[in-house]
């Protein structure tokens, strides 16, 4: 659809566009006198509707002094420029275009493009799965020290909580997630993963690059910063509610607002989706040991039939969603599993049978595990059974519901659109799946956004948790860029 024309345009820029138009704007500088260069490079400029201009690489002002020769910007952040290399649109006292385009300029810088890549590539040959994120973290701590960006380690084992900006209040953070999953790549390229049955299937080696590239955007514009931004990296999202854990060990300390996102195979490269309220399912599992009393089959009066009690269970959970939920609150109750004796001519002394539930409001959730536990406790009475429920809790293998609070979806919307083009966010539907930021999502304000990165043309239209899964790297600029805006405009408008 709209999909190739401009999302190929990143690259473009970063690469062959850019080393020429960089060529000849050196010569430029060389031959004629530093006032002309300006002007006369003008006419060298690329262009796209999808973008609204925004993520074009607009190269009407060249500073032959920075040192990486890569300063990218419009002619107003250009008249706007107090330190080398650095866009700084009127301070950015109050949002304006040029104070996104000074966002862009550093994230569509070409060495910023190379690097994202080179980091991205690095984690996701490297996989390494829940709480065992050691690698990865050491690789991020050393890019923060590099940055020299402040953080703290470990929190959750392997996490860490970094900070930019002025150390005061207000407080806003952006977080990525760093586990891996245990699938084997099918993906046949030159970074595939090095560690055989472990996979990046889901992204997280691209949320972790795109928000160290944020890092380096808000640490070039710190002065700019009117608060403090945290960045949390965190372990296990995958199993074992890594942000659960991070919450414990104060990854939420100070924090007034908190934002994530996860890569979409749905929506073409660099588009943005979310939606006020809930956006993902909450998710939990159950087992539940019935217990009667084992007899031969012929002589059904000396048992205590716990088959014929499951049997009256799993028909009785049916009527919690389908009798009990409002029509209009998506509710999910499956049971998987049940399991009873291997002998034909006895009734066994147990079943076990379990289950998954889903729901998209935290009432609903809660209820849903209530009333689970009622049903299949009182059922199993009913026959003269006992029954016993696990909710896996101490397996940390309970998801809430992921709820975005409306004023911070606003926030991602409207910092969407003014960076990327109005035509570059999508209102999505909610989803049935399931992510452990609803953690945070329950203890402060909170949003969740998708970044798309389908590319036919690459191939990049794979689900999550597919050996297939790969991305489109011309996303992680564009996820940086708006990582680093949300995080500076939300100190400057909302904190
Ligand atoms: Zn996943
Ligand atoms: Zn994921």
């Amino acid at each position: 659809m709209v999909l190739l024309s401009h999302t190929q345009l990143p690259s473009q820029m970063n690469t062959r566009k850019y080393s020429f138009s960089t060529a000849i704007l050196l010569l430029l500088y060389v031959l004629i006198p530093r006032d002309s260069a300006v002007s006369l490079a003008q006419p060298i400029s690329f262009s796209s509707s999808a973008y609204d201009g925004a993520f074009i690489a607009d190269r009407r002002c060249y500073d032959p002094e920075d040192d990486e020769g890569t300063s990218s910007m419009s002619s107003a952040t250009c008249k706007n420029q107090t330190r080398r290399g650095t866009a700084v649109a009127e301070d950015c006292l109050v949002w304006s275009k040029e104070c996104s385009e000074a966002v862009l300029s550093i994230a569509r810088r070409p060495e910023m493009g190379e690097w994202l890549r080179r980091v991205r590539r690095r984690i996701h040959e490297n996989p390494e799965l829940a709480f065992e994120e050691y690698e990865t973290s050491r690789l991020i701590r050393e890019e923060l020290d590099l940055m020299q960006v402040s953080y703290r380690y470990p929190l959750a084992k392997t996490g860490i909580r970094a900070w930019i900006g002025t150390g005061l209040p207000p407080f806003v953070a952006i977080r990525a997630d760093m586990d891996a999953l245990p699938i084997q790549e099918a993906v046949e390229w030159e970074y595939k993963s090095k560690v055989a049955g472990k996979m990046h299937a889901c992204g997280h080696d691209v949320h972790v690059a795109m928000l160290m590239g944020a890092a380096k955007i808000l640490k070039t514009r710190e002065h700019l910063l009117k608060g403090t931004v945290i960045l949390i990296f965190q372990p296990a999202e995958e199993a074992g509610n890594g942000a659960k854990r991070m919450i414990q060990d104060g990854a939420l300390e100070d924090v007034e607002a908190i934002f994530a996102v996860h890569v979409s195979h749905e929506h073409p490269t660099g588009i943005i989706g979310s939606r006020p309220g809930p956006l993902l399912a909450g998710c939990g599992f159950f087992r539940a040991v019935i217990s009667g009393k084992e007899a031969s089959a012929y002589n059904p009066h000396r048992s205590v039939d716990p088959v014929l009690a499951a049997s009256a269970i799993v028909t009785s959970l049916q009527g919690i969603v389908s009798r009990e939920a409002n029509p209009l609150d998506s509710q999910v109750v499956s049971v998987t599993s049940f399991n009873g004796g291997d002998n034909l001519d006895m009734i066994p002394d147990t079943v076990v049978l379990g289950g998954t539930f889903r729901a998209y409001s935290n009432a609903s959730f809660y209820q849903l595990i209530e009333r689970i536990e009622q049903v299949i406790v009182e059922q199993a009475s009913v026959y003269r059974c006992s029954a016993e429920v696990d909710f896996f809790e101490k397996e940390l293998n309970i998801y809430p519901p992921t709820v975005n609070d409306d004023r911070m979806y606003e926030h991602v919307k409207k910092v969407s659109m003014d960076l990327l083009g109005a035509s570059n966010f999508r209102e999505v539907p909610p989803m049935m799946g399931a992510e452990d930021f609803s953690f945070y999502t329950q203890v402060v304000p909170a949003a969740f956004f998708y970044i798309g990165i389908r590319n036919e043309t690459l191939g990049s239209t794979h689900t999550g948790h597919s050996p297939y899964f790969m991305i489109d790297e011309d996303v992680l600029p564009i996820g940086a860029a708006t990582h680093a805006a949300i995080a500076e405009r939300y100190l400057l408008e909302q904190g």
